[in-house]
């Protein structure tokens, strides 16, 4: 018998006549996104995916079935953006009021857009994705909240009347940004502690611009500052100024600071020039040299053969900033090969990340971890020996083993490196806690927070939520978290005393 597939919006009476009904709308073809050629974008570090046209962001919305409810992908959004309505409003060229929905549950709807591995979260729950490729939920996401800043400018929400209290916030990064926001509008004074030179934390610091332009953070930077926001620069807490001393400034303090410190790899001749940590490379590689602290000033070094060890979005990261520098700084045809100590299918990075890094060159090897880094007599690496390693269920009885990696003995061999670029993870700054006891952690730098409380510390009236917390994560956890834990905040300020007139 033939299926009879409803009208779309046929739960809802005045969604009825919309567009084309479920079954018509999975025959509408994916549509590629469209972006920068690799040649051309190996010359510049311009974002990658240049970006939706109106026409094609309509095309791209209608191949939404509108799921009865519960729709799988807002259930699979962290933030629970809702999804079809959104696509519904750009559908109808409504991109104002698209931007409007997703900014009612996100913070940071356009970076989100370009950042979240989607096809793990709201893309990974489509329901479109058993006929074709889901629908591209992120770059939708990224198109309309784009459209409504550079058309009409970040929407100003209603304040509420100020509260006469004072909260610090700790970082700039996802997390911070999401609760300055929040406690902005509850009516409360914020201030945002911010150590690098920009406001922005991880997004203009961490990512490249390939990924995401430094201005979508100085937008929304500049839009908090509307809102009353203050941002005070290269101020690092625990450094520059004690959290004591905030716990005493400001009613409530929240740590949003992230997980920043790499990981060292411990490995012998790990201090030989030309081997650096993530962070260090990709700063120094995508920004210019008058934004970044003394320590960090000029590009990084580059040359023939670039190694880089790690599988996850930060090895991509550099692999794709190393070929940039290769090509801009006279390697057009250097090397660059990203090392891993898995199999392929174990690596972290997001797809897209590892095809547009294949696309611009980049090499990939498996089962291969470094053993030493080997210099010459200058101190300056020129060798690492590695080994082969072989992937092994850490227990079978598990439904999705972990892996352990085993070097298989005998199988050591050398490659030359004029840099060596360590991105093998992170973990949270010891600095804040190891100045205040009395702040707990459960790991270094990584806070003990209430669990029946949003983000309350150890600490009365200090909050924290982000990486600082869970470690590292997703941007888009990040800024749940950030929300969650104003609230937390606020609930804190309900319980204090009036504040004198
Ligand atoms: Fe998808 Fe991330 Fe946007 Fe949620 S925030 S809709 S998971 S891209």
């Amino acid at each position: 018998m033939m299926q009879v597939y409803p009208k779309i919006g046929a739960e809802d009476p005045s969604l009825l006549e919309l567009g084309p009904d479920r079954y018509e709308r999975t025959n509408i073809p994916a549509g590629a996104p469209p972006e920068q050629p690799a040649p051309a974008r190996l010359g510049n570090f311009d974002m990658v995916f240049t970006g939706y046209g109106d026409e094609q962001a309509v095309v791209e919305a209608m191949r939404c079935i509108h799921c009865p409810s519960p729709e799988p992908c807002i259930l699979g959004c962290p933030v629970h953006n809702d999804i079809p309505s959104a696509l519904l409003a750009i559908e109808e060229k409504d991109f104002d009021k698209a931007a409007n929905i997703f900014r009612a549950t996100h913070t940071l709807p356009e970076v989100c857009g370009r950042l979240c591995p989607q096809e793990i979260l709201c893309e990974g729950s489509c329901t479109v994705a058993g006929f074709d490729r889901a629908v591209n939920i992120g770059k939708l996401e990224n198109f309309c909240t784009n459209w409504q800043r550079t058309n009409k400018g970040h929407p100003m929400p209603a304040l509420a009347p100020s509260s006469g209290r004072r909260v610090a916030v700790v970082g700039s990064g996802p997390a911070g940004l999401a609760a300055a926001e929040e406690l902005a509008r509850d009516g409360h004074q914020v201030v945002v502690y911010e150590e690098w030179p920009q406001p922005g934390g991880l997004l203009v610091y961490g990512i490249p611009g390939f990924k995401l332009s430094k201005e979508i953070a100085s937008s929304k930077c500049a839009h908090l500052e509307r809102l009353g926001v203050k941002f005070v620069c290269n101020t690092k807490v625990g450094r520059d100024i004690e959290l004591d001393a905030l716990r005493k400034e400001f009613d409530a303090v929240f740590l949003g600071i992230g997980a920043p410190i790499g990981h060292s790899i411990g490995l012998p001749g790990q201090d030989l020039k030309g081997v650096y940590q993530a962070t260090e490379f990709l700063v120094r590689g995508n920004l210019p040299s008058d934004e970044l602290p003394q320590a960090f000033k000029g590009l990084p070094e580059i040359g023939s053969h670039v190694v880089v060890i790690g599988g996850g979005d930060t090895s991509a990261d550099c692999v794709r900033t190393a070929r940039r520098l290769q090509i801009q700084h006279g390697f057009p045809e250097g090397q660059v090969t990203d090392y891993y100590r898995g199999a392929e299918q174990e690596m972290s990075v997001r797809e897209e990340e590892y095809v547009h890094a294949q696309e611009e060159g980049v090499k990939y090897e498996f089962h291969a971890s470094p053993v030493r880094f080997i210099g010459d007599d200058q101190g300056h690496v020129r060798f690492v020996e590695m080994q082969k390693m072989r992937s092994k269920p850490a227990d079978k009885r598990q439904r999705v083993p972990i892996k352990i990696r085993i070097p298989i003995p005998g199988s050591n061999f050398t490659v030359p490196a004029d840099i060596v670029v360590l991105a093998i993870g992170y973990g949270g700054d010891p600095l804040i806690p190891s100045r205040t006891p009395e702040l707990k952690t459960v790991k270094p730098g990584i806070f003990q927070v209430d669990s029946q409380v949003d983000g309350a510390t150890t600490l009365a009236g200090v909050y924290a939520g982000g990486d600082d917390v869970r470690g590292a994560d997703l941007i888009v956890t990040a800024v749940a978290a950030g929300r969650h834990a104003a609230w937390g905040v606020e609930s804190y300020l309900k319980t204090l005393a009036a504040p004198a007139a």
